[in-house]
Order: structure tokens, then C-alpha cells, then sequence
């Protein structure tokens, strides 16, 4: 690019916007400047914009790999509309004919075509990559770049051959995109498309509009949530449960107590669905009662909650899910309905899936129950899941914040820990870390002779729940991390070198218990 260029100014004459959001300018400066870039930024954020506006102002065709084809379509055609241009975005996937897909080709080797949509898929075709080799390829952009992650939340293997092809087609600079920026995922995502080097621009996931609450899923559970909706009339929400039957029921339990709900998941036939959801978009019903099939792309700014009847799968999830709450910036509830005993439902669904994804599956699943039970501020442990770091003492929009729990000081115990990590040597998971703490004599801890260990046995005057907390809440405070390579090995960090050698105050909450609450529902 030799021509200066006024970025504000061609903003508006494509999109018709005043400003660029967030980092949008600084994103597009480093692709125009011929740079990978790396872009994390939560859904609605605008990262579509990041690179539809530089395909429009680079020669050639930006190629944008993404995985969903109807989401595709859309984009191309609001694309269509911004140009006047014929032919200025096209996709090509599996929906396309041979007819459609030479007129796609046509308008790419004329240069008309700014943008060219392609599932990866269709990418790891060889007609299709032959076809690229001659193209103008402007730059590559990775759309929902955590497909790539078997950490995310759709993995697909596709996704790990993109760079492979990109480099047989002709290396161009690679923008990658995700709203998914737990440091695992991130870390995966540049390694797998070789861009460890490249600019990252993260913005906060932070949702100050949002309150997070956790309540104990007893037996009354549904007169809670018939109660609470009562109390705000007139509201929008949605409520997520895990199955179908599950969505069917509760939508049928709320009509009969007067409340307009209705249900929807995949399970249904898709004309109902779609009434459903219109009625719910149209404000014709104020509930709606929904599987995870519920939601995506779906834009109601006006959510005043949203409930989690049973805990979600993952803390991303449950991020996605309460993030449809308060889309305009007004007030968004997120309560969750929680139970132990629902944690053992869920790695149910999962037997039958190959070993690795099932491990993942329950790390990710823990991750969930450790927030749920937590005391300590929900904003704050969830934006740590983001690997963000949150330093208010009090968010003062959560359950936890609101009433908070007694600290205990825990210095001595933290010690301990710390210890017990590092004469392990940093090779082992949290509940390994607590085992030798208690000195148990499991088949594993023998096997490797720990209990011979000066650490063994060094915490046997605390419960095992004491412990989980103090290892909990060391890695907020950056005391210890997770091995990123080898999820879930605790290592010491350097402030955790620095505590053990000058130990300064540590204080920590005790997490919930939600033992007791178990016991009360009964066995269906
Ligand atoms: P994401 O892909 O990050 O979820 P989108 O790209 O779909 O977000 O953008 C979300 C919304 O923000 C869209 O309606 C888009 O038109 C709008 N948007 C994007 N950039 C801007 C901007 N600079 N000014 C105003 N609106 C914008
Ligand atoms: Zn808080």
C-alpha cells in the first residue's frame, strides 16, 4: 500500500459507521500493514468488520475460512449490500453447484471478488486449492479460529490443515479471529496456524451489566424460577436446560402457572422452532425454555435474564449462554441452578466419546462446578478463565460480592501447597497436589514413592475441601498456574517462588457447600 489511506473515512463510506469499536482500527492498521494478527474479542464485538473492511481496501481476495455455511451466506449477503459491486463476496461450500462455482471462479480471476467465503472443507479440496494457487489472495482470515482447539467448544479437525494450505497456496498475511480466549485455546490456535510471533489484540470480556448468581438447586427449584419470574413482569428471558425433555416439561410447568413461556430445541420440527423464536424475538412470548440449540445468532437486545437450569458443560458455555442477557447495556441476570449430583449427569452424557475428548470433557466440566461453589467474586473467576485479570475487591453485581463470606487467613496453608508442588516436582493435577497433602497412600502416590516425601502427610490437619479452595483461589492470585501444554499439571509461578521465600498475607473464602442441598432431592 503506497496510497495513504484516511481508515475513519472509508468506514463510513462502506459500513456507514462513525467510529471504529474498540480495537478495531489498530486491528486492521496491523493486517494492512501486511502482519499476522491475532484477534480475541467477545461476540458482538464486531470482529467480522476486522477483515471486510481490508479486503475492500487490499487488491486481490481476502479468502475467509469459517465453519458455519448458513452464518456464510448471511455474511455474503450483507456484504452484497455495502457494495455495489456485483460478485464483491461469494462463498463457495458443499450447497454450491458446478454452475454456481464457476461463476464464483470467474469473478474472482476478473478481481471483482473482495471477499470469498470458503468452509474448510471445501479449502481442503485439491480442485480448490489448485484453483487459489492462481488467484490473488489479498489475506487469509481464520474465522472462529477455536475450531481448531480440541479446548474449545467445537473442535473440528479440518481446522488443523488450514495452515498446511495455506502455505501449498501461497503464504499472504493470517488474521485469526474467536470470541473463545481462554489461554489454552489461544495458546493452541497460534501454534496450530504458526503465527506464536504474531500481534494480539484481546478485549475485555468483562460484562459489567451482568449480575451472576448461583442458587442451590433443590427440590424446589421450579417454584423458585416460577417465583422469580413473577417478580418481573412483562421481562424477556431464557431459560437453558440440558435436555429436550427437560425444555418440554418446564416450558409446560410455567404455561400452567400463567407464565407465557414456550419451548424450543432441535428436537422440534423446524417450523415450530422458528414460530418459537420469532414469538420470543416479537415479544409475544416473554420465556422461552430452551436446549443450547437456543441462541446462536440470535441478536434480542433486550434480555433481562437468563436462567441456567442445570449447570452448563463448560464455563465458556455458561459465558456464551449469560452473555444474551443485557445486550444493550441495561440490566442482564444470570442465575444458575446448581447441584453436585448434576456434575455426574453430565459425564454421563459423555461416555461412549473417545478417552481424550471425555478427559477434556471432565476438566472442563470441574472447571464449571469450581466456579459454581466458589465464594470468591464471579466476574472475577471468570474473566480468570479468559486469562484476564480483574483487580476491583468487590464487583459489587454478583451473589458473591453482595453477601460476602468471612476470609480466613490461609498463609500457612498456601506454604504448604506451594511445597507440596514443587517437591513434586510440578508433574502433577490439584487433586494429586492433595492427596500427598493428606498423606494418602493411593496405588499412584506409592507408585512414585511419595509417600517417603517430607511434604507427605503435611495437611492432614485440613479438609480436603479447605485444600481445593486454597489451590483454587493461589491460581487466581497468579501463586500457581496450569502447565499449558499438559492441562491441569499445577506449577509454582515466579510470585508463588517469591511468597515461599517471604510469605505475605493470603486470605481466602471457604466455597459453598453444596453437599447438603444434594440430599434433599430425591432419587428419580
Ligand atoms: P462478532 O462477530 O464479534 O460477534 P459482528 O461482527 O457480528 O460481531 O458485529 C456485531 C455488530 O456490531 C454488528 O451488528 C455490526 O454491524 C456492528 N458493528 C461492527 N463494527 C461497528 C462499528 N465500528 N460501529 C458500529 N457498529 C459496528
Ligand atoms: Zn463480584
Amino acid at each position: 500500500m503506497t496510497k495513504e489511506i484516511n481508515l475513519t473515512e472509508e468506514l463510513k463510506k462502506y459500513f456507514g459507521f462513525d467510529t471504529f469499536k474498540g480495537n478495531q482500527k489498530a486491528i486492521i492498521e496491523n493486517l494492512l500493514a501486511g502482519k499476522d494478527t491475532f484477534v480475541l474479542m467477545p461476540t458482538g464485538g464486531g470482529k467480522s468488520l476486522c477483515y471486510q473492511l481490508p479486503s475492500l481496501l487490499l487488491d486481490g481476495t481476502a479468502v475467509v475460512i469459517s465453519p458455519l455455511i448458513a452464518l456464510m451466506k448471511n455474511q455474503v449477503d450483507a456484504m452484497r449490500n455495502f457494495s455495489e459491486e456485483d460478485g464483491v463476496a461469494h462463498f463457495i461450500n458443499s450447497s454450491l453447484n458446478k454452475s454456481a462455482i464457476d461463476q464464483v471462479k470467474t469473478d474472482i480471476l476478473s478481481g471483482k471478488t473482495k471477499l470469498l467465503y470458503v468452509a474448510p472443507e471445501s479449502l481442503t479440496k485439491e480442485e480448490n486449492i489448485e484453483f487459489l494457487k492462481q488467484a490473488k489472495i489479498s489475506f487469509y482470515a481464520v474465522d472462529e479460529a477455536h475450531c481448531i482447539s480440541e479446548w474449545g467448544h467445537d473442535f473440528r479437525p479440518e481446522y488443523r490443515r488450514i495452515r498446511p494450505i495455506i502455505n501449498e497456496i501461497g503464504s499472504h498475511p493470517l488474521i485469526a479471529l474467536t470470541a473463545t480466549a481462554t489461554p489454552k485455546v489461544q495458546h493452541d490456535i497460534q501454534k496450530n496456524l504458526g503465527m506464536t510471533d504474531s500481534a494480539v489484540f484481546k478485549s475485555s470480556f468483562n460484562r459489567p451489566n451482568l449480575y451472576y448468581e448461583v442458587r442451590p438447586k433443590t427440590q424446589n427449584v421450579d417454584k423458585d424460577i416460577i417465583r422469580y419470574i413473577k417478580n418481573q413482569p412483562g421481562k424477556s428471558g431464557i431459560i437453558y436446560c440440558l435436555s429436550r425433555k427437560k425444555v418440554e416439561e418446564l416450558a409446560e410447568t410455567l404455561k400452567v402457572n400463567g407464565i407465557n413461556a414456550l419451548p424450543y430445541h432441535a428436537g422440534m420440527d423446524s417450523a415450530t422452532r422458528t414460530q418459537n423464536q420469532d414469538a420470543f424475538l416479537l415479544e409475544k412470548v416473554d420465556v422461552i425454555v430452551a436446549t443450547i440449540a437456543f441462541g446462536m445468532g440470535i441478536d434480542k437486545p433486550d434480555v433481562r435474564y437468563v436462567i441456567h437450569y442445570d449447570i452448563p458443560k463448560s464455563l465458556e458455555g455458561y459465558y456464551q449462554e449469560t452473555g444474551r442477557a443485557g445486550r444493550d447495556g441495561g440490566e442482564g441476570q444470570c442465575i444458575t441452578f446448581y447441584m453436585n449430583k448434576d456434575l455426574q449427569k453430565l459425564e454421563k452424557f459423555m461416555q461412549g466419546k473417545p478417552i481424550a475428548e471425555q478427559e477434556i470433557g471432565k476438566q472442563l466440566l470441574l472447571e464449571t462446578a469450581a466456579y459454581a461453589e466458589s465464594s470468591v467474586c464471579r466476574r472475577k473467576l471468570l474473566l480468570h478463565y479468559f486469562g484476564e485479570e480483574y483487580n476491583e475487591e468487590n464487583c459489587g453485581n454478583c451473589d458473591n460480592c453482595l453477601n460476602p463470606k468471612k476470609q480466613v487467613e490461609a498463609q500457612d496453608l498456601l506454604c504448604a501447597v506451594i511445597e507440596t508442588v514443587v517437591a513434586l516436582k510440578e508433574k502433577f493435577k490439584a487433586d494429586h497436589v492433595i492427596d500427598v497433602l493428606l498423606g494418602k497412600e493411593t496405588t499412584e502416590v506409592l507408585s512414585y514413592h511419595q509417600d517417603e516425601l517430607e511434604v507427605f502427610g503435611c495437611g492432614q490437619g485440613e479438609e480436603e475441601k479447605t485444600w481445593n479452595a486454597v489451590i483454587r483461589q493461589a491460581l487466581i492470585a497468579g501463586y500457581l498456574d496450569k502447565d499449558i501444554e499438559n492441562y491441569g499439571l499445577l506449577k509454582v509461578t515466579k510470585a508463588g517462588l517469591a511468597f515461599l521465600k517471604k510469605p505475605v498475607s493470603f486470605k481466602i473464602v471457604e466455597d459453598n457447600d453444596f453437599e447438603e442441598i444434594e440430599e434433599e432431592v430425591p432419587m428419580k
